[in-house]
């Protein structure tokens, strides 16, 4: 495993506190990085830092602060994420631009700023949360969809740029997950999602978080600009 400290983005609820509590107790030190600058209840974290993805100051603010309170970054997992939903003939430049801002410019200023170290360590680990949404594709989610999807490409480019260096970088797509960002759907709508998921329920945040927990251990050293989806089946073929 890496010596660094791992940064969970959005750690504090949702499949991101799942991820920190599981890589909690896989030994990792584990730092929490989120708007609200709180970590998950009863979680042994090294630390939890005010942090806005959407922002590059922030970002950039947010990790200087992580390597000269804990130390260098080991491991990176961009879990933040946000949806705006609208038909695309609704949906406003703000709902385009703050979507992307978070889920997909966020991650890449994110992965900049861990390679130095990375790279210099000449070991790391990279996973970013994206979504069954972003292969799939899902009426009114023209802008998460993008953004979801451009992780891909963002982790195959980086997987080939930093791969001589001993770091990882890959993606994980859970399909539909019980946490505060599904409990937003309409009933009618969470209805339609099950009957199309092969295995007939949600996710658990911590079925999710055991994906990740493989591919930042020891045992995933020579997976990379791998997708691999949590999704009970839903989009299979993508
Ligand atoms: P959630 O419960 O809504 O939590 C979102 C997390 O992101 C919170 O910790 C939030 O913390 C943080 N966050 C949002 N905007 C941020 C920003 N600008 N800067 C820093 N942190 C920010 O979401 P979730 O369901 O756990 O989803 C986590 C990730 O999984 C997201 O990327 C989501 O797209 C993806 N995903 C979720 C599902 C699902 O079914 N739930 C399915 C596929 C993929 P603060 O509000 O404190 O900042």
């Amino acid at each position: 495993m890496s010596t660094g400290v791992t940064v969970v983005t959005g750690g504090n609820r949702g499949i991101g506190a799942a991820i920190a509590r599981r890589l909690v107790d896989a030994g990792h030190r584990v730092v929490v990085a989120s708007r609200s600058g709180t970590g998950p209840d009863e979680c042994a974290l090294t630390g939890a830092v005010s942090m806005d993805v959407s922002s590059a100051v922030s970002i950039a603010d947010g990790l200087s602060r992580i390597e000269e309170t804990y130390g260098p970054i080991g491991v990176l997992i961009a879990n933040a994420g946000i949806t705006k939903d609208n038909l695309l003939m609704r949906m406003s430049d703000e709902e385009v631009d703050s979507v992307v801002q978070t889920n997909l410019s966020g991650s890449i200023r994110l992965c900049r700023g861990v390679a130095r170290g990375m790279i210099r360590a000449k070991t790391g680990r990279i996973v970013l949360i994206s979504s069954v949404v972003g292969l799939l594709g899902s009426a009114g989610q023209v802008n998460y969809a993008a953004s979801k999807a451009g992780l891909v490409g963002v982790a195959r480019s980086l997987a080939r740029e930093l791969g001589s260096r001993g770091i990882t970088v890959n993606v994980v797509a859970p399909g539909f997950v019980e946490t505060d960002m599904t409990a937003e759907l309409e009933e009618s709508r969470r209805d339609e999602i099950l009957g199309a998921i092969p295995l007939g329920r949600y996710a658990s945040a911590d079925e999710v978080a055991a994906v990740v927990e493989f591919l930042v251990g020891p045992d995933a050293g020579y997976i990379t600009g791998s997708v691999i989806p949590v999704d009970g089946g839903l989009g299979m073929g993508h």
